[in-house]
C-alpha cells in the first residue's frame, strides 16, 4: 500500500491529538536539574498516588517558582531553602526562602485522578502515558527546561514495565507488587519522560551495545520480529545522518492503545499498526517517525511551541529520508508528493501560516498539519536548494552543535548557513517566517 495523505491525516489526528492544547512557556526563572519520582497507579480505580523530589536553581529576582500539576493535588511537602506552596489553576506555586543557596529542594507528595496524559486500558489491562506529563508527575513542563531523571514506578506482579531510563533495579515489595527502578542521567524535556505496563509478548534484540525490545499483548514474538526488522538500520541511518549516537542503552517499542507517541528511550505505536506493517512491509513511516525523534525532539528539542516544526516537520522528513535509503527514492517522492498535496490544500483554502507560529496556544487541524507536512516539505525544498552534501552536513552540524538543547528556528538557519557558507534569508523568508 502506498503512503497517501488520506492516510498521512489520519495517522496524524492520533499521533499528535495530545499537543493540541500544550501550555505554554513557563520557563521564566527556573532551571529543573533533576526529577526523582516514586509513582503507584492504581490500575482498577484509575488514579495515581505519588511523590516527586524536585532539584532545581532559580532566578535571584524571583520569590516563587512555578510547576505545572494538572489534575494532581499535592497532599503534603517538604525541602529546602522553600517555604511554604500553594496550589490553583492546575499549578503549584512554591515559595523560595532567598537567603539560602541559588539550589533548591522541593519535595511533592501528591494524588489524583488524571484526566489525560496516562491511558487505563482494561481489556486487556495495561497503562501507558501520553505527553502531559504533569498529569502523573508535578515538574516543568515548557520544552525549554530539561532535566535528567530518575523514575520508581511500585508494577503488579504480573506486569512487565518500560520507563525512560535505563533500568537500574528491580525490586519485590511485599506479595505482588515490583518496584522498578530506571535512571536517565542526561536531560530531556519533560514532555519526553514516560512509562508502560501490562502483559505482553516480547521479543528482544541487539544492534551494538543498544539492547532493542519490542513488545505486545496482540502480536507474538515473530509478529514483532517482523514489524520491527528495520529497528536497526534506522538506528544506525539515523546515526549517520546526525552525527551523534543513539543515547541510550535501550529502545523499546511497544504496539498498545490508541496512540503514537515517542518517549525518551521508547515509543507507544497503535494497536492497529502492527497489522499494517505485517500487510505492507514497506509501511515503516511511524516506527521511522518515533525513532527520529530520538534525535530531533527528545535532545534537540523545540525551545517553545511556536517553533514546534523543528520537532515534528523534520521527524516527517527523517520518514521519507529513511524510505529513500531502505526502498529507494520513488518511495521517498511519494511521501513527499503526499506531504505537499497535504499543505497544498490547506494552502488552497487560505490558511497556510509561516511555520514559525506566533502563538501556538490553540492550534487547529490546519495548523499541525503544516507543522508536520509543510514542516517536512520545506526540508525537502531546502535539500533541493543546497543539494544533497551541503544540506545533509548541515543537518549533521546542526544536530551536532545543539545536541541535549532546546533550539530555535533561527539557531536551525544559523547552523545551516555557517556550514553550506550560503545566505539563506530569502528562503527562509518566504518557505518559514
Ligand atoms: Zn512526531
Amino acid at each position: 500500500m502506498n503512503l497517501n495523505p488520506f492516510f498521512l491525516l489520519s495517522f496524524l489526528t492520533f499521533l499528535f491529538s495530545g499537543i493540541l492544547n500544550a501550555s505554554p512557556t513557563n520557563n521564566n526563572g527556573i532551571d529543573v536539574l533533576n526529577y526523582h519520582v516514586f509513582l503507584e497507579p492504581d490500575l482498577n480505580k484509575k488514579e495515581v498516588k505519588g511523590c516527586v523530589l524536585i532539584k532545581f536553581k532559580a532566578d535571584r529576582k524571583n520569590d516563587k517558582v512555578i510547576f505545572d500539576s494538572g489534575n494532581l493535588k499535592v497532599t503534603n511537602f517538604k525541602g529546602k531553602g522553600v517555604k511554604g506552596f500553594e496550589q490553583k489553576e492546575n499549578k503549584v506555586f512554591i515559595s523560595l526562602d532567598k537567603n539560602t543557596a541559588n539550589e533548591y529542594e522541593v519535595e511533592l507528595f501528591y494524588e489524583g485522578k488524571p484526566e489525560k496524559g496516562i491511558v487505563f486500558l482494561s481489556s486487556p489491562q495495561q497503562i501507558y502515558t501520553v505527553y502531559y506529563t504533569s498529569e502523573w508527575m508535578i515538574c516543568n513542563t515548557s520544552p525549554d527546561d530539561r532535566a535528567s531523571l530518575k523514575i520508581d514506578l511500585l508494577v503488579p506482579n504480573q506486569f512487565r514495565a518500560i520507563a525512560s531510563g535505563n533500568l537500574i533495579n528491580k525490586q519485590t515489595q511485599g506479595d505482588n507488587k515490583t518496584l522498578y527502578s530506571w535512571n536517565q542521567d542526561y536531560e530531556t524535556p519533560t514532555y519526553t519522560y514516560g512509562f508502560a505496563m501490562g502483559s505482553f509478548h516480547e521479543y528482544k534484540d541487539q544492534y551494538h551495545d543498544i539492547s532493542l525490545n519490542y513488545y505486545s499483548h496482540k502480536h507474538t514474538s515473530q509478529e514483532l520480529e517482523l514489524i520491527f526488522k528495520n529497528t536497526e538500520d534506522m538506528l544506525s541511518f539515523f546515526e549517520l545522518k546526525s552525527g551523534v549516537q543513539y543515547p541510550q542503552g535501550s529502545y523499546t517499542q511497544l504496539i498498545m492503545g490508541n496512540h503514537y507517541q515517542e518517549m525518551s528511550g521508547f515509543a507507544v505505536l497503535k494497536e492497529s499498526y502492527g497489522e499494517l506493517v505485517l500487510t505492507d512491509s514497506s509501511e515503516a513511516n511511524l516506527i521511522s517517525h518515533e525513532l527520529a525523534h530520538q534525535w530531533w525532539g527528545n535532545m534537540v528539542t523545540c525551545k517553545s511551541w511556536n517553533h514546534f516544526w523543528l520537532n515534528e516537520g523534520f521527524a516527517t522528513f527523517m520518514s521519507a529520508a529513511y524510505n529513500e535509503h531502505r526502498f529507494g527514492r520513488k518511495k521517498y517522492q511519494e511521501n513527499i508528493d503526499a506531504y505537499f498535496n497535504v499543505y497544498d490544500k490547506i494552502r488552497k483554502k487560505g490558511a497556510d501560516k509561516p511555520l514559525v507560529f506566533p502563538d501556538w496556544t490553540n492550534p487547529t487541524k490546519d495548523d499541525r498539519n503544516l507543522v508536520y507536512f509543510k514542516g517536512a516539505y520545506v526540508l525537502h525544498l531546502l535539500r533541493k536548494e543546497l543539494g544533497d552534501e551541503p544540506f545533509w552536513k548541515g543537518i549533521k552540524f546542526f544536530t551536532q552543535k545543539f545536541y541535549e538543547k532546546s533550539v530555535t528556528t533561527e539557531d536551525f538557519q544559523y547552523a545551516m548557513e555557517k556550514s553550506s557558507k550560503r545566505d539563506l534569508k530569502a528562503f527562509f523568508n518566504i518557505w518559514i517566517y
